[in-house]
């Protein structure tokens, strides 16, 4: 039976705020009043003139995210605050802002820096700079110059701050929303294209069924298309040769990535593995969730765990399926669990991915499918709050304190967040990261997984220093 429409609609919501989650952020950051938020309402088109800016240095703001597309490239924009200095101790934000900025850098992939062409050059836009450098150095800068009404005069504003050494000075005007075409031409170059349809935008998930030649795959593809729940159709992938097939169960909608490549078996003698695992890694680049199909008759190989790791790389959801579970005799609930601890040794760069032993032959378990990548979708998109995060690294932290170095230096941590999601990503801020080992990492990232779970789900931990 359908839920009721509130739930159905509350889903609805949930998914959206997953597929916002997963587009690019962009940051940005500038000294107070320079006029960061007249301009991320324009960037965003929702600006009205006479919007009520406020004029209140150093106020505090939420981080608030504003959907945004230039020439087809979508991304979010996150106004960072404003950043406050004190000229005597260098760069001193307010502790609130702080915290917000580094958030949203930390889970930029570009950053907007905002100047005054008004104003003119000033020595605390250096530090910014320096401080971006310092601390996100792969972080690739936009400069915008706000406040060039004038045509005239902008060239010459924008021009003082080449000197910032972070290329082209863009003179915009916020207000009036001159030369921001440019500015985001820039911006967006930089930008990774997400396009809408596989931001999962209606829900769809997108799944990628991957393994060595012969272990299953398109028999597996057979059963869950033709299965009497799935409507399928097809719809053309991003490559010439690729077709995807989109499958409903139930609501749900799931687009099957590259079925051509798993239908066709390829005809080339020799290359075949080079063909499978390039065409595999395309695939798992596209996915939501993986499906790995393994043999269970076989064992999982090396070529298996290649694959696995790829997938934790990528940080994708994953269901791991050892296929042909007819084919061993003597089944009884020992040998159910050993099957899987095997299938799991095997493959332990992925611990966290549930494994299932399915016939697809048989159909045996194959019912199974569609709600297992279900719940590893679900904690792929999961967001876990800000207070239950620094309770589980208070925890943690008071079980095992971190380790001093040779110079007796004691690692510090102050608190954590969950920056994003798909995969879920944690950043850690602490005194230097260079004080935490990768057992100690190691160890935080297990007591994470066992207080919060994630199972199905990569799970990531950024480890930040302060300035
Ligand atoms: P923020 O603190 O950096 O977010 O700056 P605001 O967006 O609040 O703007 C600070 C002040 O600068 C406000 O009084 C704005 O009206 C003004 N301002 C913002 N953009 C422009 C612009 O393009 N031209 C001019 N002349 N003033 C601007
Ligand atoms: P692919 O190369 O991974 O797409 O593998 P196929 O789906 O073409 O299967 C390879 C062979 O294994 C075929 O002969 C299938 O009939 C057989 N096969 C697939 N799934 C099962 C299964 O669950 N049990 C058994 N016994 N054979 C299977």
């Amino acid at each position: 039976t359908p839920p009721p429409p509130s739930a159905a609609a509350a889903r609805r919501r949930k998914k959206k705020a997953a597929a916002k989650a997963a587009l690019p952020v962009v940051a940005v950051v500038g000294r107070p009043n320079v006029g960061k938020s007249t301009l991320v309402n324009r960037l965003a088109g929702t600006f009205r003139a006479g919007a009520i800016v406020d004029n209140v240095v150093g106020i505090t703001r939420d981080r608030t995210y504003r959907s945004a597309e230039w020439s087809g490239v979508h991304y979010q924009l996150v106004d960072t605050g404003g950043l406050v200095f004190d000229d005597s101790e260098g760069l001193i934000f307010l502790p609130e802002i702080r915290a917000q900025a580094r958030v949203a850098l930390g889970e930029a992939a570009a950053v907007v820096v905002v100047v005054d062409g008004m104003a003119g050059w000033n020595p605390l836009d250096a530090d910014i700079v320096r401080f971006l450098r310092a601390e996100f150095p792969l972080l690739p800068i936009t400069l915008a110059v706000n406040k060039c009404e004038s045509e005239k005069a902008s060239a010459s504003q924008a021009a003082e701050f080449w000197s910032l050494g972070v290329g082209e000075p863009w003179p915009v005007s916020g207000i009036h929303g001159s030369g921001t075409g440019d500015l985001l031409d820039s911006l967006v170059e930089g930008l990774p294209r997400v396009p809408p349809e596989d931001v999962g935008n209606d829900g769809t998930i997108n799944v990628a069924i991957v393994g060595r030649p012969n272990v299953g795959k398109s028999t597996l593809l057979n059963v869950l298309t033709n299965s009497d729940r799935a409507i399928v159709s097809d719809v053309p992938g991003t490559t010439r040769d690729a077709i995807d097939e989109t499958i409903t169960v139930g609501e749900q909608k799931y687009k099957l990535i590259d079925t051509a490549g798993i239908r066709r078996k390829t005809a080339v003698a020799y290359g075949t593995e080079f063909f499978m695992i390039n065409r595999a890694f395309r695939a798992i680049r596209r996915a939501d969730c993986v499906l790995l199909v393994v043999d269970v008759d076989e064992g999982a190989t090396d070529q298996d765990r290649k694959i696995a790791e790829r997938i934790l790389d990528e940080g994708k959801a994953c269901v791991i399926l050892a296929n042909k579970w007819d084919l061993v005799g003597e089944k009884d609930n020992r040998s159910y669990k050993e099957a899987v601890l095997l299938t799991r040794e095997k493959l332990a760069v992925i611990p966290w991915a549930q494994v299932e032993l399915v016939s697809a032959l048989e159909r045996q378990r194959t019912k199974l499918v569609t709600s297992l990548v279900d719940a590893a979708v679900e904690q792929h998109r999961r967001r876990v709050s800000t207070a239950t995060l620094n309770e589980v690294l208070r925890e943690a932290v008071e079980w095992h304190r971190p380790p001093s170095n040779k110079q007796a230096r004691q690692g510090r941590l102050y608190y954590c967040t969950q920056v994003s999601v798909q995969p879920p990503t944690v950043a850690v801020f602490v005194n230097d990261p260079r004080l935490f080992s990768d057992n100690y990492r190691r160890y935080m990232e297990s007591t994470f997984r066992k207080a919060l779970g994630f199972e199905g789900s990569p799970l990531r931990l950024l480890w930040r220093g302060k300035a």
